[in-house]
């Protein structure tokens, strides 16, 4: 059973507000995406109401019908998060305002078709497979100047920084070489010039890691769990 959404954001922003004042970084400089995958549209908009206006969803089956509720309102943020098959990019553009996950040539070339036809500059974050773990999502990370380069000619993709997902551990603390490697990464390709422009954001760390990764210099989080709760079944 879920409690108070709003006694949950307190807890979380306090955290936050911790973990910015151990590494020195300012509270505006991490934005929260509230994941709002594992509860219904109810609770959705009560994180909304409660001044989280970026929303995470993963899978575009599973986001349809909080999406279409909350067409309209222009205060919503959508940020797709999830794994994107190529299929689906044309349910995603022109509805979710960012892409989390772009972790392959083939999707970007067709992001970019789709993105131009349509008039739009879509927001994108490179996804990595930092640890390596063979489930994970993502692009090698030997593998981001060349992307890089090839993205530097798609006009209608903006790519802004990296995304990445940490193993679960039950101590979070063993998460920070993950972290601390992405953000390494992202300073490499900017020192190389390996895209058109400086990538700025890091988008990383979960309700598991959030601390972590604010401290390694994430300034997107993407919480679930620990601030809009999880619907059990
Ligand atoms: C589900 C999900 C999250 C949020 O998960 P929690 O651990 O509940 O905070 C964050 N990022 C991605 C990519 C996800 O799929």
């Amino acid at each position: 059973m879920n409690g108070s959404l709003r006694d949950a954001a307190r807890a979380v922003e306090r955290r936050i507000a911790l973990a910015c004042e151990r590494s020195g970084r300012l509270r505006e400089e991490v934005n929260v995406i509230a994941v709002t995958k594992y509860v219904p549209l109810s609770r959705a908009v009560e994180a909304i109401d409660a001044g989280y206006r970026n929303v995470g969803e993963n899978r575009w089956q599973d986001a349809k019908e909080k999406w279409e509720a909350l067409e309209g309102r222009e205060d919503v943020v959508w940020h797709f998060i999830g794994h994107l098959q190529t299929n689906k990019v044309k349910d995603v553009l022109g509805r979710f305002a960012v892409i989390h996950s772009l972790d392959r040539p083939s999707l970007a070339e067709e992001l970019q078709k789709r993105a131009e036809k349509l008039g739009l500059v879509v927001p994108c974050f490179v996804q990595l497979n930092v640890s390596g773990e063979p489930s994970k999502h993502g692009l090698a990370p030997d593998d981001v100047p060349a992307f890089l380069a090839k993205l530097s000619e798609y006009g209608s993709l903006d790519v802004v920084g990296l995304m990445t997902m940490a193993p679960h551990e039950d101590d979070p603390e063993r998460t920070r070489p993950v972290f601390r490697r992405l953000r390494e990464l992202r300073d490499e390709a900017n020192a190389q010039g390996a895209y058109r422009k400086p990538l700025t954001e890091l988008s990383m760390g979960m309700s598991n890691d959030f601390e972590v990764a604010v401290e390694e210099g994430a300034t997107w989080i993407r919480l679930g769990s620990v601030l809009v709760g999880k619907e059990e079944g």
